[in-house]
């Protein structure tokens, strides 16, 4: 029989598959090369928002999104219009750039580069929570154009908001509710219960963990935390960064040995800017746990997952461990 799972953050239902299919079973198409990389063309930036390195042996620099989604100018101008509630697009897009070099990934030119990433992440996050406009600062990463890359480069994406996204928002008022229900995180309880079970688990050095979630939406899906409860990634430690960057150098390399160049998401899910609202989140910083989401994108989304939010399983969590552990 199939296995029905309940997300305990979420309150999301999956359907893990009985008959477990294992790496082969998921055709990954070679990504095809167009046209000129706008981030190897250094000179046509308009602006260097940071830059990790020296002026002519950079390792990451972050620029303005050159086709901004939200422009950091204006006022946010929220207004009704009729029963339904607008704003300006204010909030802050950027890119960025991971490696000098538009073939070798930050995993390819090792820890050293991915630790420079990994920074870039903390440095942006902390300067834009200054714009008490802007609510939520989302760091992801969307690689190869089947996981909704912009670029061929290897880059991530910055996007700061006005308002909370709406899967923050509830995994936000899940943990929120927990805590208030058993005074414990639960992200902590479930790091717990995955330390103290094994099967699930991926990596573990002395301040992380990654492991495939109990009900996740993708096979292989992976959550990376750190040991330490702690709500905001920009408060991590020097050690905590460094475990961080080797983690998601192994991960990279385990997923790339099983599945080749897969596309892929990741998205980093840390505290909201605490800054407006400050009275709305005063438990936020013992409920919450910042953590990243790392989504293989080996099959498309199709009709019941759109339509009912309830993700099908064709690998378990576990038996992706298990094949991610060994490779
Ligand atoms: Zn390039
Ligand atoms: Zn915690
Ligand atoms: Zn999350």
């Amino acid at each position: 029989m199939h296995e029905l799972r309940k997300d305990l953050l979420l309150g999301r239902w999956v359907v893990v598959l009985k008959d477990s299919k294992g790496p082969d079973y998921y055709y990954i198409p070679s990504p095809e090369e167009t046209g000129e990389c706008l981030l190897c063309q250094e000179k046509s930036f308009s602006k260097e928002i940071l830059r990790i390195g020296e002026v002519d042996s950079w390792k990451v620099k972050v620029i303005p999104n050159p086709e901004p989604v939200l422009r950091v100018e204006g006022e946010l101008g929220r207004r009704g219009v009729g029963i339904y509630d607008a704003m300006n697009s204010v909030g802050a897009n950027e890119i960025i750039i991971e490696s000098p070099y538009h073939d070798k990934t930050p995993e390819e030119l090792g820890l050293e580069q991915m630790r420079a990433v990994i920074e870039a992440y903390k440095l942006r996050i902390e300067d834009l929570h200054k714009d008490a406009r802007l609510r939520y600062v989302l760091v992801y990463k969307n690689h190869g154009r089947l996981a909704g890359a912009q670029f061929n480069h290897p880059h991530s994406s910055v996007m700061a908001t006005p308002i909370i996204p709406k899967r923050l928002k509830e995994e936000l008022d899940g943990a929120k509710q927990y805590y208030g229900y058993k005074e414990r995180c639960i992200f902590c309880d479930i790091m717990h219960e995955e330390i103290s079970k094994v099967s699930r688990i991926v990596l573990e050095t002395s301040h992380m963990i990654a492991f495939c979630p109990f009900a996740p939406r993708f096979p292989f899906e992976v959550w990376i935390m750190p040991k330490r409860h702690n709500c905001a990634f920009q408060e991590t430690s020097k050690e905590e960064l460094d475990d961080l960057s080797h983690i998601m150098i192994e991960l990279l390399r385990k997923l790339k040995a099983l599945f080749g160049d897969l596309p892929y998401n990741y998205v980093l899910h840390t505290a909201p800017n605490r800054i407006p609202r400050r009275n709305h989140w005063h438990t936020l910083g013992d409920d919450f746990h910042w953590h990243i989401e790392f989504m293989p994108r080996l099959q498309r989304t199709g009709g019941f997952e759109w339509g009912s939010g309830f993700y099908i399983l064709q690998t378990s969590p576990e038996d992706a461990a298990k094949f991610l552990r060994e490779v």
